[in-house]
Parts: C-alpha cells; structure tokens; sequence
C-alpha cells in the first residue's frame, strides 16, 4: 500500500505506539496531543512510557521524517487520510465510559477533516459511538478499530497483533483501514461497527472474570488444602480453558479492566440484559485487596497500626510503569487506613516519589529494613531473585506475603523467613 497521511490523536500508551508504528510501517504520521510539553518531549524523541522499542522507533521515525508530533489538533488536518482517536475513556460518574475527550476531539475535527478523511476509533467507546459519531459528522466514513495492545508490550503486539477487527457499514473505509495493517500479517476480522466495538469489551471483561475466578479458586485452596498453582496448571493443559490469566494475585486493576467492566455492565443495564455474572466478577475484585489487607495484618500479629509494611511492586502488572487503578496501591490504601507505615519499591517507579501513603524506596533491600511485613504485590521476575540472607539481615526479619505465587518458597525457608502465600496452606 502506498504511504498513507495519518493524524493520530493523543499520544499516550495507545496513541503514541500507533503513531509511531504506522511511522515504522512506511506511512507519513503526525501524532497530537494536548499535554503541550509530552508534545515538546516527544519532538525530542524523549519517550517516557515503560514501552520496549518505543523510544528506538520513535527515535529513527523522527530522523526519517515519516513521524512528527503537534500540539493541539495539527494544521494539516485537511490533508490527512486517516485521523485514529486515541483518547481516553475513563469511567464516567455513572459507571458508563465518560466520552468527553472524544466528542471534543470530533467537535474540533469536523470542519476540518476532508470528506475522504476516514475517521478511525482506537480508544475504547461503547457500543453505538460510531453510529453517534456517524450521525454527528454527517458522513460515513468512520470506522471502529479497537487496540488489544498490552502494556509492556505495546510495540510487539501492534507490530504482531493476533487479530485486527475493523468495524463499520463503509465497507470500502473499512478495507481502507485494514489496509494499513497490511505489513503486520494479522488475521483481519470485518464486521458491523457494534460488533467491533464490543470484541474489545468482551475480551477484556473475560479476562478479567478469568482472574476474579481464579482468586476466589485459590481462597477455596486454602480452606480445602489444595493448592492454586497445580489447581491452575491442570487447567491451563486444557486447550479449551486456555493458559494465560489463571495465575492468584491481589487483584485484577490497570487503566482498562476495571473501566471496561464498568462501562460492560452499564451498556447491558441501558439494554435491560441482567450480567450477573459481570457483575460478581467486579464485586469479587472489589473483596481481593481486603482479603490481601487481612493476610497482611495477620502477619503482621493482628494489628496494623505503627507498624512498618514494606511494599515489593507497585504498578499495576510487571513490564510497565503504569500505577493506574494499582491493585498495589489499592491494598496500600487500606494498609495505610489501619495506621500502617508504608515503603515501597518498584522497578519503574522512581525513587523519592511519594505514592499515596507510600515512600519510594530505592531497592528491595531498602523496603525491607525495619519492615515488620515485606508484600510482594506486583509479580516483578527480580523479586523471586532476591538474596534472602540480605532480606534476613534486615531487622527485624519481615514475615513475607506472596500475592502473587511469585517467590521460591524453599530458598525462602531455607534463610529463615516466613512465608505466606495465597492458594496453598503454609507449612509452619
Ligand atoms: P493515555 O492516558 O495513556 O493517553 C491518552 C492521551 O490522550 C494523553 O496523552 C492525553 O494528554 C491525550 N488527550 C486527552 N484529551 C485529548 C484531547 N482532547 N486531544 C488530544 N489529546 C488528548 O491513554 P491510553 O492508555 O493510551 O488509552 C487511550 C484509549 O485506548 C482508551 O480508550 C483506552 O481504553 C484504550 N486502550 C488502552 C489500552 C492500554 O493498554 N492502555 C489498550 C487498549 C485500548
């Protein structure tokens, strides 16, 4: 396919990966963004999101000239071929999707966007946006391109997606956007722009009812004497369950899942479809950083107050910097209303920075002295590497808790820790 002109509109997790891979793809982008100095960091190449080959890509775009980056809405919106809306959708007081970014972005771009101008939506909307927006604009050529994108791992997956879905009734903008996605080699589903806009919700809304079952599977361990992790490897060799999202943790959190079963929930109460099921899924979530908080302060002898809880991991997964709706920091939360002392350390995020009640620590080593409780919250691989006779050094020796399933239980035994895990009963 000939180089493309595209305009992509907000430039963060989602926006900036798809400017700067379409960049890399061969076609001319420029990437907006109202956050007047990320435009101005971003134009230097200075990338501060926790991607893997962002910086790099963006870096060698710039210097091709393929990639270039506006504040506000660019100038040369009328001669673009695509505008992408990667804006966020957060969630609105009422639990649906607040649309505000969007609709103001249209509200600018609609008298300055060429009638050929395909108008794409990558940012999360509920079903019937495209149609609204198709309404508004007067015109058809908006088409419903929702991102399956995984933080951490933003650029190899818009580069090897596992699947492209393209949704609208312009069947030709729709092979148009499709198109653009030529030299990635994924499978490209086409359908209504209601059905692709719902594939994102119910893929997300799936994962997250996949790790609301599994932490109450592993609550069910504790009390029967089985034990999650073999529990859940007997399910992940069944090709019909699947094996990823069956691993315990303190909860499911980050800047889509909880937003995304909000926002499913609303859209089939306004269709008058009970989601009891959707519904337990949030309601179970909700319960897990208490059910952390409790184990906590068992550990910890059955009190929180004044005592010092130090804190390994803070976004919301490993492999981002991303601390947005943190289960982490959802159980600091609660730590800290019982008069728990926080410290915490987390690879990306910095050091001195006060997160919450947390104070950012530089080293695993550093939370862990004076640490009444260390807590492994965020499933960092280096936490399982740690030297634990440095950890037993530090007073007095912290009880650990593994939310996550994630430490060597031997090699933490044999340093003369305590270990509390989750889905298994501890040997004493
Ligand atoms: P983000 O918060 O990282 O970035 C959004 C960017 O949009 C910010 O830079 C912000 O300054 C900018 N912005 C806000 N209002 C604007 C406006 N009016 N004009 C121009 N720019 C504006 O958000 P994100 O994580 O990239 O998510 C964007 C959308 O993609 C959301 O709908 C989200 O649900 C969806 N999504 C996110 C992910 C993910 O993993 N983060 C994955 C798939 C889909």
């Amino acid at each position: 396919m000939a180089a493309q002109r595209i305009a992509v509109i907000g430039t963060g997790y989602v926006g900036l990966t798809t400017a700067a891979c379409f960049a890399r793809l061969g076609h001319n982008v420029v990437g907006a963004d109202v956050d007047e100095a990320k435009v101005a960091a971003l134009s230097r190449a200075e990338v501060s999101l926790h991607e893997p080959a962002l910086a790099e890509i963006v870096a060698e775009e710039l210097r091709s000239g393929r990639l270039r980056f506006a504040h506000g809405l660019p100038g040369t919106l009328s001669e673009v071929d695509f505008v992408f809306l990667a804006v966020p959708t957060p969630t609105g007081n009422d639990g649906a999707a607040d649309l505000t970014a969007v609709s103001t972005v249209l509200a600018q771009l609609r008298e300055q966007i060429s009638p050929r101008c395909v108008v794409v939506v990558k940012s999360t909307v509920p079903v019937g946006t495209v149609d609204r927006i198709v309404a508004s604009l007067g015109r058809t050529t908006v088409v419903a391109n929702p991102e399956f994108l995984r933080e951490g791992h933003a650029v190899e997956d818009f580069l090897h997606p596992q699947r492209v879905v393209v949704g609208s009734a312009d069947k030709h903008a729709a092979r148009k956007v499709a198109r653009l996605y030529a030299g990635t080699d994924a499978p490209v589903l086409m359908t209504s722009s209601a059905s692709a806009e719902l594939v994102k919700y119910a893929s997300n809304c799936f994962l997250a009812m996949k790790l609301s079952y599994v932490n109450t599977l592993a609550e069910l361990c504790e009390e029967l004497g089985a034990d999650i992790s073999d529990v859940a490897e007997g399910m992940r060799l069944d090709q019909r369950v699947g094996s990823s999202f069956l691993t315990p943790g303190p909860g499911w959190g980050g800047s889509c899942l909880p937003k995304d079963t909000k926002a499913l929930l609303s859209t089939s109460a306004a269709a008058e479809v009970d989601f009891p099921l959707l519904d337990a899924t949030i309601a179970t979530n909700a319960r897990q950083a208490h059910r952390v908080t409790d184990k906590i302060r068992k550990a910890a002898g059955g009190a929180l107050s004044g005592v010092h809880v130090g804190l390994l991991g803070l976004t919301f997964k490993a492999g981002t910097d991303d601390i947005r709706d943190s289960p982490a920091l959802a159980v600091a939360e609660l730590l800290a209303a019982e008069g728990a002392l926080l410290t915490g350390y987390d690879p990306c995020v910095p050091t001195g920075r006060q997160v919450g009640a947390v104070r950012v620590v530089a080293s695993p080593y550093a939370v862990a002295e004076g640490a009444s409780v260390l807590a492994v919250l965020t499933e960092w691989p280096e936490f399982a590497e740690l030297d634990w006779s440095r950890v037993t050094s530090a007073a007095p020796h912290p009880v650990i808790v593994d939310t996550r399933g994630l430490l060597p239980a031997s090699k933490v035994a044999e340093a003369g820790l305590t270990l509390v895990s989750v889905g298994r009963r501890d040997r004493r």
